[in-house]
């Protein structure tokens, strides 16, 4: 098998690490425009070769795994140099731009639009890890518009990685994602500038930071460069989540200004519920 990678990363990177557990004998090959990060996948054995676009022809599998502004741009250049039995699939965080991008492209029925929800907030190959899709979801959308056979081709393999399927449309998909993930990262993120503006002496919040801190402003660490595309194509959606967040931060400001601990403890009560369906999520 001829594995191609364009972006090796956390996703692509971790994507092939388990691949090449799976199937030894493949050859992953790797397209970067990060000259450091191609030396240090091939260092690090993430992949076994550099590779350029006019390589694609003769792949079995193409992963794309590049910021969601470079994949609209990436996309229909890969499916221009692939082969007629190539199967390309792309993971990017958004779905319905990237869809639209290539929705008239003759070798359409050669894409697999998905998003594996799963990741860590860190970035680049030294990112990648085994097993990071084990038990998540590959969120998959307009499957129908993918060939058959390669369509069977891609399932048995994303299944091999330990992956579930969801079908959805990519509408849907950016809708639901914004509040799972995009609001969480925004969150993160202003969590994060709220104590470091306050805290101007750094050690001040080392010092007082318990694991709940941490752990809640873990998604602040994760990459600029990889958020900001992802804000600018879902901008609709996210405005949306942020109204609905910040109106609840307000409605709770408001409630602890009237001292109205019932109504405080109660809100927090009902959001309890949240324990029941993240363990719901797990089985
Ligand atoms: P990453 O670790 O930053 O890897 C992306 C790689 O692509 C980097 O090496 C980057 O180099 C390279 N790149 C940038 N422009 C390129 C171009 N024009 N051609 C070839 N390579 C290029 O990012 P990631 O976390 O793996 O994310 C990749 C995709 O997966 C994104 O679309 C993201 O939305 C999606 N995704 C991410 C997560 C997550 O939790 N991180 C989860 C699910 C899906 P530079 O660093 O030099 O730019």
């Amino acid at each position: 098998m001829n594995i191609h990678v364009i972006g090796i990363g956390l996703i692509g990177g971790s994507m092939v690490l388990d691949i090449k557990s799976l199937h030894p004998d493949a050859t992953i090959y790797g397209i970067d425009t990060n000259e450091s990060h191609l030396a240090e996948a091939i260092a690090l054995g993430v992949i076994d070769k550099a590779a350029t676009f006019e390589d694609l022809a003769d792949a079995d599998f193409v992963i794309v795994s590049v910021p969601v502004d470079v994949a609209l741009m990436v996309l229909p250049k890969v499916l221009d140099a692939i082969g007629e039995n190539t199967i390309v699939f792309e993971v990017g965080s958004t779905k319905t731009p990237i869809c639209e991008a290539v929705a008239n492209h003759p070798k359409r029925r050669n894409y697999i639009a998905t998003h594996p929800i799963a990741g860590t907030e860190f970035s680049g190959p030294s990112a990648a890890i085994k097993g990071l899709f084990q038990g998540k979801t590959n969120i998959i959308c307009e499957v129908e518009k993918t060939t058959f056979k390669l369509q069977e081709k891609a399932l048995e393999l994303f299944k091999s990685l330990g992956m579930r399927i969801r079908y959805m449309d990519p509408k849907s998909h950016d809708k639901h994602i914004a509040y799972v993930s995009h609001l969480s990262h925004i969150s993160a993120f202003m969590l994060g500038k709220t104590v470091i503006n306050k805290e101007k002496d750094e050690q001040d919040i080392f010092d007082m930071a318990g694991s709940g801190f941490e752990s809640t402003v873990r998604l602040a660490k994760s990459s600029p460069a990889m958020w900001t595309p992802i804000f600018k194509q879902n901008k609709k959606q996210v405005v949306k989540t942020l109204e609905e967040y910040i109106s609840n931060l307000s409605h709770f400001k408001a409630l602890l200004e009237k001292d109205d601990y019932e109504a405080i403890y109660n809100e927090m009560r009902s959001v309890n519920r949240i324990k029941e369906i993240l363990n719901g999520m797990k089985k």
